[in-house]
C-alpha cells in the first residue's frame, strides 16, 4: 500500500491522511477523526499553486534581468 506524506488542511497534522486506494477522492485524517472534502483540498492546492506559479516567474524574470539577454 502506498504512503502518502499528506498534511491535514484542518488540523495541519504531517502524515496523517490515509487514502483509500479503492476510492481515491475519500481521505480521512486520523487526527481530527474526519473525513476531508476532496474539492476543499484541491482548492487549497488551486490557490498555492497560483502563488508558486506567480512567484516561479518572479524569479525568472529577475534572473532573466541578471543575465542581461
Ligand atoms: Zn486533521
Amino acid at each position: 500500500m502506498k504512503k502518502y506524506c499528506l498534511t491535514c488542511p484542518k488540523c495541519g497534522n504531517d502524515e496523517c491522511i490515509d487514502a483509500q486506494l479503492h476510492d481515491p477522492s475519500i481521505l480521512f485524517c486520523s487526527e481530527c477523526e474526519e473525513q476531508l472534502d476532496f474539492e476543499e483540498i484541491r482548492n487549497i492546492i488551486d490557490g498555492w499553486q497560483e502563488y508558486i506559479k506567480d512567484y516561479d516567474e518572479m524569479l525568472k524574470t529577475e534572473s532573466d534581468h541578471d543575465e542581461k539577454k
